[in-house]
């Protein structure tokens, strides 16, 4: 697997370091939304929904720093089936987590590129009645961006590249590489061959 990384972007370090100061951002923003509610006990009313399976790390590294009572649900979109590097337009897997209205839902995936992921699971998210949506997101691939969408939390800036690890694969796999980092040519045509 080493051999097929070209170059470390992002390092597990820095990555730690900006989870934390995001986590810090979001505690603070959300506490914030449910005192302004007049919400003492905050019980229920926060639900975290990481976008499988690329929000997998981030995600687990994220609820940690959260001193807060929230639940965890899931959601998958497909938009990059196979060995391909090019979006194919996105589609939620499924069905939404029941039971979202009046909840304050965070949804969380490692990359916004094209926004479209993130714009249909908002949107959703919004139709579904939840009384507020914020997305949080590790990297912002802005170059790509095809929907006028930002994330309300963002870790990086990453160029027009396309990157793995922490969570982010190529065709299933380098999930697990601890830092953010780029394939080398010969990693990705010998995934296509
Ligand atoms: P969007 O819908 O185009 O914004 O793409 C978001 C999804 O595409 C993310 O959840 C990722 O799973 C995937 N994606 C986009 N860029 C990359 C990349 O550089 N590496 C790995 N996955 C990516
Ligand atoms: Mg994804």
């Amino acid at each position: 697997m080493i051999r097929d990384i070209e170059r470390v972007l992002i390092d597990q370090d820095r990555i730690a370091a900006r989870v934390a100061e995001i986590a810090a951002d979001l505690s603070r923003d959300l506490t914030a939304e449910l005192a302004a509610e007049g919400v003492d006990e905050p019980e229920g009313h926060i639900v975290l929904l990481p976008i499988m399976t690329g929000a997998l790390v981030f995600a687990a590294d994220l609820i940690r720093r959260l001193p807060l009572k929230l639940s965890v649900e899931l959601t998958a979109v497909s938009s990059y089936p196979g060995a391909t590097v090019e979006s194919r337009g996105a589609s939620i897997r499924g069905d939404l987590p029941a039971d979202l209205e009046g909840k304050h839902v965070v949804v969380i995936d490692d990359i916004i590129d094209s926004g479209q992921t993130l714009a249909l699971v908002t949107a959703a998210i919004r139709d579904a009645g939840a009384a507020s949506v914020r997305s949080v997101v590790l990297l912002d691939k802005r170059a790509r961006r095809v929907v006028d969408i930002e994330a309300d939390y963002k870790g990086f800036d990453v160029p027009d590249e396309f990157v793995v690890g922490y969570g982010l694969d190529y065709d299933g796999y380098y999930r697990n590489l601890p830092d953010i980092a780029t394939l080398t040519p010969d990693a990705i045509r010998g995934a296509r061959a």
